[in-house]
């Protein structure tokens, strides 16, 4: 790995895309194959750290200059990660993310368990909490910590890792290729990097929802798939710590409480930090008043399931307000219409799609990606393969989550809008009724969390004629939303 254009020979027109991917070792009937990875964020970090277990030789090049602190704490003060703009955001690791790791990465997750961090039993919310079993208690859990503990200790776990070299402050400005084979289709031999040419037997994008794939790959004359939709809301965050580094008794499940046209997540996270997420309508003009960290904490203290959270007494605030909007669900493929249009280079994480935040599936879905290219790259060492396989099992496998995000945004629209009084249409979604229906009867609700924990497909739910049937038959008559403060309330708090 490493060589210099000069030395570099690209294979012929012939064998591009069907040289087998590695001169490499075999052992245990898998052939190691050298990678690189572009981006060390948490998509990139989790699918280095499975590949380099299973065997392969793994660098990765991450933009951002600064390794990982010593400590937590230095890890949310000072760790510059201009990469990742949502890294000061607050995150939760759903089901899947937390199964993973205790599966998978149990170093990792011993480390997590020793950082004081905030687990969420769901079962606790369940319709009724008696009948909630032995394995919904072990599925349906949620590990609530900063973005930036979570990033700290998967970093520092994958420079202690033999097969992985972490190269921090080399940025890729783009992808090396042999000519295209006869069917138009060329291989990717390596990356372009601001310190020089990297070849890799395959490039793995994990850039994040900003990569510059589709770029990288039109130069190469190979089309990329983009589907893009903006969500429509606007995210308001701001950080408290508890004075005693404990938390108050606990709030329904990231429920902070509603008004009409906003909605607040509590995200309980480690070491006595905890963050507030407020989501409205990006169209909600007046809701810009929340980056005011005054205006922002008299409306929290107006909220009854949190106001306890935020007595003075209690917590004080960490940080200003960081705001956030135009966040887009957003799907790229690298596809020409026949089949993938670029062998040798594939993509995990957020690069291959990204969805609403609110659903916190992010580093849940860039984990299935990571598994499933682990079992393709244990089956098959051919450029042309991996691609074409990677690529189905992303469409049944990870595409579908993009739609549901989509459905998702859409019924969360409808709500906000229709509280605000604005014209809505359509009728009530199959997906939003279900979720109704799992506060009410248990079936829906463990089958629903097995969805919303990402553990099972949306259609294993919305396909069930007899499920969604219970679901339509239980939300027949809707209550219409309790909220914890009036409009008017909040517009006069918000000025
Ligand atoms: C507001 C918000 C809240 C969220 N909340 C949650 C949540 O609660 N739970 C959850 O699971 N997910 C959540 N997500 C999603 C989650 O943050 C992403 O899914 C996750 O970060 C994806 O990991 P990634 O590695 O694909 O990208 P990132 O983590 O964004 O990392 C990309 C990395 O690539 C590097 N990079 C980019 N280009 C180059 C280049 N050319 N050369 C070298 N390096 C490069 C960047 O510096 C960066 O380090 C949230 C997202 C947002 C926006």
């Amino acid at each position: 790995m490493g060589l210099p254009r000069s030395e570099y020979t690209p294979a012929s027109v012939e064998d591009a895309g069907t040289r087998s991917l590695a001169s490499g070792v075999r052992h245990e009937g898998m052939v190691t194959v050298e990678i690189v990875v572009i981006g060390g964020g948490a998509g990139g970090l989790l699918t280095s750290l499975l590949l380099a277990r299973d065997g392969h030789d793994v660098t990765v090049l991450e933009r951002d200059e600064q390794p990982p602190p010593a400590t937590n704490d230095d890890a949310w003060d000072s760790w510059t990660r201009a990469g990742v703009s949502q890294m000061r955001q607050p995150h939760g690791f759903i089901g899947k993310t937390r199964a993973v790791l205790v599966e998978e990465l149990p170093d990792v997750w011993a480390r997590i368990q020793e950082s004081d961090t905030y687990t969420v039993d769901l079962t606790r919310f369940a319709p009724d909490q008696d009948a909630a079993t032995e394995e919904d208690r072990r599925r349906l859990r949620v590990e609530v910590m900063r973005r930036t503990t979570f990033d700290r200790l998967m970093a520092r776990a994958a420079d202690a890792e033999p097969n992985l070299e972490v190269r921090r402050g080399v940025a890729v400005s783009g992808l090396t290729a042999a000519d295209a084979d006869a069917t138009g289709v060329r291989t990717v031999r390596g990356v372009t990097t601001d310190a020089g040419e990297i070849e890799a037997d395959l490039v793995i994008d994990s850039g994040g929802r900003r990569s510059a794939a589709p770029r990288w790959l039109d130069a190469l004359g190979a089309p990329v798939e983009q589907w893009s939709e903006s969500d429509g809301f606007t995210y308001h965050s701001l950080w408290f710590r508890t004075h005693d580094g404990r938390y108050p008794e606990n709030v329904a499940a990231f429920f902070g409480g509603m008004a009409p046209g906003l909605l607040t997540l509590i995200f309980p996270g480690d070491a006595g930090v905890f963050g507030l997420a407020m989501v409205g309508l990006g169209s909600d003009k007046i809701l810009r008043r929340l980056r005011d960290p005054e205006i922002y904490t008299a409306v929290a203290r107006r909220l009854s399931p949190i106001a306890h959270w935020v007595d003075p007494a209690v917590a004080a605030p960490i940080t200003d307000v960081i705001p956030m909007g135009a966040i887009q669900n957003r799907r790229l493929r690298f596809w020409n219409g026949e089949g993938p249009s670029a062998f040798g280079f594939v993509n995990v994480g957020d690069s291959v799609l990204s969805t609403n935040p609110s659903l916190g599936r992010g580093i849940a879905l860039a984990a299935v990606g990571a598994l499933e290219l682990r079992s393709v790259l244990r089956q098959t060492d051919q450029p042309r393969e991996i691609a074409v396989e990677f690529d189905r099992v992303k469409e049944e496998r990870l595409t579908p989550w993009l739609w549901d995000a989509v459905a998702s945004d859409q019924g969360m629209r409808r709500a906000l809008n229709e509280a605000l009084g604005n014209p809505t249409n359509g009728d009530i979604s199959d997906r939003t009724r279900l979720a109704r229906a799992s506060m009410m009867d248990m079936d829906c609700w463990r089958r629903w969390n097995g969805v919303n924990q990402a553990f099972d497909l949306p259609s294993s739910c919305l396909d069930d004629p007899e499920l969604m049937s219970r679901a339509h038959e239980l939300t027949e008559d809707m209550p219409p939303p309790s909220y914890n403060l009036s409009r008017d309330e909040l517009v006069d708090i918000l000025g």
